[in-house]
């Protein structure tokens, strides 16, 4: 037996055979209808499973009893409701989510939608803090979709922002917006880039790589 999930689809439309990595325990082959799929997915094995390791684990929403906000650790309950609501009690350090319903994919939706104010209104202070502090002049600050990316920066010097970055500890979280605040005056990532966000974030590297390792492990929509 295979420690992941293979996922098989059968098309006329395929010579051989296709793999696709999916999540960290999936695996989706798409075969032609004469391939033996199950004796490529046995060869494949080693491959398929160093793959796995280096894809980030999904969390269960279901199953989530905490949530660490820059370093804040609060306490999150789950319960059915008739509307859906999610309130945050800065000072008890607890989180209430309330939903219609209790399944994976309407959770995730609901506190998508219901983190995204909130997160917003963190980011835009640290970008306002950290931008008067490095004297940069910023376009608008949004919250957009971007399931791999934390941060973009546009031409026009308008930073977006994944909201789920503060999911980062406080140091990653900042070097994060620096990088992005460091896009505005310089485009692309040359040696010119690298050195002006030094000179903001001296353990530029050492945050750099953690997010790169770490960082979309802490998402959890
Ligand atoms: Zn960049």
């Amino acid at each position: 037996m295979e420690k992941f999930k293979v996922v098989v689809l059968k098309s006329e439309n395929i010579l051989g055979w296709r793999l696709k990595i999916v999540d960290n325990k999936t695996v989706e082959i798409r075969a032609g209808l004469f391939t033996d799929w199950r004796k490529v997915i046995k060869e494949k094995k080693d491959w398929i499973e160093k793959r796995l390791k280096k894809m980030p684990e999904i969390k269960k929403i279901n199953e989530l009893d905490k949530l660490v906000i820059l370093g804040e650790e609060y306490k999150v309950n789950i319960t059915m409701g008739k509307n859906d609501s999610l309130n945050i009690f800065e000072d008890k350090k607890e989180i209430y989510v309330r939903s219609k319903r209790l399944t994976e994919k309407y959770l995730k939706k609901l506190i998508d939608k219901k983190m995204r104010p909130m997160a917003l209104k963190i980011i835009r202070e640290e970008v306002n803090r950290l931008a008067a502090t490095h004297k940069i002049r910023v376009g608008s600050i949004k919250i957009k979709n971007q399931k791999t990316r934390f941060g973009s920066c546009s031409s026009r010097g308008n930073l977006n922002f994944n909201w789920q970055i503060i999911l980062f500890p406080n140091d990653k979280f900042e070097h994060v917006i620096l990088h992005e605040l460091t896009h505005i005056l310089v485009k692309n990532h040359s040696r010119g880039f690298w050195e002006k966000l030094k000179e903001m974030d001296s353990n530029c590297v050492q945050n750099n790589r953690w997010l790169k390792r770490e960082g979309a492990k802490k998402f959890i929509v």
